[in-house]
């Protein structure tokens, strides 16, 4: 027992603990089930499984996992174990416990501070109001600025980013003013339903723009490269559950929400903002900054249904959170025209590929597959994650190397969901997937695409910063002209695609509500482009045999991967390098790329510190 001093309370985080599909309770069960007890009792080394109790535990991640080296398609745990409570009801753990190594790879011992953390921690604000397990406050007392100078504050946008910048700062009693060109969830969904069934495109109101921001209609997936147990990841999730997502994304592996759970959280989130005081303004849509001597001081705001200029109204603010997403192209030229520092910043453009869900459940689980046609909900529908670095392409005449490798990568895989118009200009075309929680479709989709960079911008050079939006521009017109308009989608065939050819037979059915038409999808994107994506199909048909398939379709263009640019900022505080007063946040300036990272972008926005 040597060196176990001190250990008899805090946790033992317990990882890797596999529990075989066919014992699991299934995943939508986030409790301790008795194999599971039985993968701890192994994993502490106690004799007994049953003798442990349930209390003791707590399943912070679980995850399905049915790599074919396993010899059979596995439950992923991990667990949290209170020692405290485990010795108040099992005394006899203690000899097993005081044995364990504190670090031994998927065993590791934390103190009990380790576990908590919130927004406000996280933003390393010492303020009494801000007591609960959401960091969010109980009273709305806990201001940290003085009575007679709270900052004004406009957040433009209601994406993830805006509403978690004004969330935090609300909470830290600034005077916010959120707006949104857009509508409210509620009208939005009409809109949407209009732009589905009477092919009406409402420009400020749909896929990318209104409440919620470009993550609403989507498939909610919470998942993210900046660390799912990062302080600010685990802090928005929080919240998240806090405004009413089930309880279970905080221990899903792959955690994600759908379009029907997204909408009324996003109600809570807004009543939840007035209440603390922020303004919330929809239908009004920021046209310009008012700047005085290198410092913004204010905004010109429009009525949304109005044209540029008209009805427009100037508002003084003290400093400025743009949260505008990367569709804002009008936005992006604004910020042009009063020099701020811009540059542009690779991203990725490619075709979105749809196969029946039925095929991929069948690639990736073999016989197991059965079980979830069955829809007997246990198993997750499956879904696939794929990158492949392609060796030399040519990318024409003075590229370096360096540049000339690619990678391919699949791109916001939606199993049983559907492929939505993400147009904001009906002259232009491009797609993305959605889903609801249930995941029922009969398709699976998923975006194939190729990164591109400052090299590939070139012939749209005179557009400088912004030439990255040309860029995407210039594919999603051609997208437009292959589809025959009305936003109709241009398709093919993978089986053609690969071999440059017309889809002449019919082709197989798409979830894609507004038509496709069989088109040249080889031709769309210049050769660098098409064939990354044919040379990159064929190798993932070589690890998933099945993905060339008749069956599968593509459907051109997804060119909204992430930003086009960046706006530069300081690292410290975020405020534009080149116009104080400015905070630009999210994925729209390029510091984001989904919900997750976005929403933690705007909540670490650190304007707070102006005041303090
Ligand atoms: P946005 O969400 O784009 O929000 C910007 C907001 O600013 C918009 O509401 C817009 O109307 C408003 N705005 C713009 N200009 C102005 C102006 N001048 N004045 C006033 N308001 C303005 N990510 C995931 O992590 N998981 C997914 O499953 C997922 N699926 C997606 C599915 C679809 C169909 C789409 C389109 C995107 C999906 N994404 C997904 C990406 C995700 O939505 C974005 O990364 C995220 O929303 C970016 O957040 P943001 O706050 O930076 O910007």
């Amino acid at each position: 027992e040597e060196g176990s001093e001190g250990r008899e309370s805090g946790y033992w985080r317990l990882s890797k603990l596999a529990v075989p599909a066919s014992d699991d309770p299934g995943k939508d069960f986030t409790g301790i089930s008795l194999p599971l007890l039985q993968a701890i009792a192994k994993a502490i080394k106690f004799p007994v499984a049953s003798m442990l109790p349930d209390e003791a535990f707590t399943v912070i991640r679980k995850s399905f996992d049915a790599r074919k080296v396993l010899k059979e398609p596995q439950f992923s745990y991990t667990v949290d174990m209170d020692v405290k409570k485990l010795l108040d009801m099992e005394p006899r753990a203690w000899d097993f416990i005081a044995r364990l190594e504190p670090k031994l790879g998927a065993v590791e011992y934390m103190p009990k501070e380790k576990l908590a953390s919130d927004l406000v921690s996280m933003l390393n604000v010492s303020n009494e109001g801000y007591n609960n397990e959401l960091g969010i406050r109980d009273t709305h007392n806990g201001s940290i600025c003085p009575q007679d100078k709270k900052p004004r504050v406009a957040v433009i946008g209601s994406g993830p980013s805006g509403l978690f910048a004004s969330l935090v700062l609300g909470e830290l009693g600034a005077k916010v003013t959120l707006l949104e060109r857009g509508q409210p969830v509620e009208q939005r969904g009409r809109d949407i339903g209009a732009l589905a069934v009477r092919r009406i495109l409402q420009s400020e109101s749909n896929f990318c723009f209104g409440e919620g921001g470009a993550g609403t209609w989507s498939d909610g997936k919470l998942v993210t490269r900046i660390g799912r147990n990062t302080d600010g990841v685990q802090a928005v999730m929080k919240t998240f559950v806090h405004f009413g997502a089930p309880r279970n994304i905080l221990v899903d592996g792959k955690p994600h929400l759908g379009t029907d759970k997204l909408v009324p959280l996003l109600r809570n989130f807004r009543h939840y903002l007035k209440e603390l005081g922020v303004t919330i303004r929809f239908n009004a849509r920021v046209d310009d900054l008012i700047v005085e001597e290198g410092q913004v001081k204010g905004i010109v705001v429009s009525d949304s249904e109005l044209r540029p200029g008209s009805g427009s109204q100037k508002l003084s603010f003290d400093a400025v959170v743009l949260a505008v997403g990367h569709s804002a192209r009008d936005t992006y030229n604004m910020l042009q025209q009063h020099n701020v520092d811009i540059s542009p910043k690779s991203f990725a453009v490619g075709l979105r590929i749809e196969h029946p869900q039925e095929l991929i459940n069948s690639i990736q689980y073999s016989e197991l597959a059965a079980e979830v046609q069955k829809g007997r909900g246990r198993i997750p529908v499956a879904d696939y994650k794929i990158v492949k670095s392609l060796g030399e392409i040519d990318a024409g005449d003075e590229v370096d190397i360096a540049e000339q490798s690619r990678t391919c990568y699949s791109f916001c895989m939606c199993p049983g969901g559907q492929v939505v118009l993400t147009s904001t200009d009906p002259s232009e075309l491009c797609i993305n997937g959605m889903s609801f929680s249930r995941r029922a479709s009969k398709w699976a989709n998923s975006a194939l695409v190729v990164t591109v960079s400052s090299h590939d911008f070139k012939p749209f050079e005179s557009h400088g910063p912004l030439a990255g939006v040309e860029f995407q521009r210039e594919f999603e017109r051609r997208a437009a002209m292959m589809g025959g308009g009305n936003f109709v989608v241009p398709a093919q065939r993978v089986t053609d695609f690969i071999n440059n050819r017309l889809s002449v037979t019919t082709l197989p059915s798409s979830s894609y509500r507004l038509g496709v038409r069989p088109s040249k999808l080889h031709e769309l994107f210049p050769p660098y482009i098409t064939e990354a994506l044919q040379q990159s199909i064929i190798m993932i048909d070589r690890e998933m045999p099945g993905f060339v398939s008749s069956e599968a379709l593509l459907h051109g263009v997804e060119t909204r991967t992430s930003s086009p640019l960046q706006i530069s900022r300081h690292g410290e505080t975020y405020e534009s390098t080149s116009l104080r007063g400015l905070y630009p946040v999210g994925e729209g300036a390029g510091y984001a790329g989904g919900i997750l990272s976005a929403a933690v972008d705007g909540a670490i926005t650190k304007i707070w510190r102006f005041w303090m």
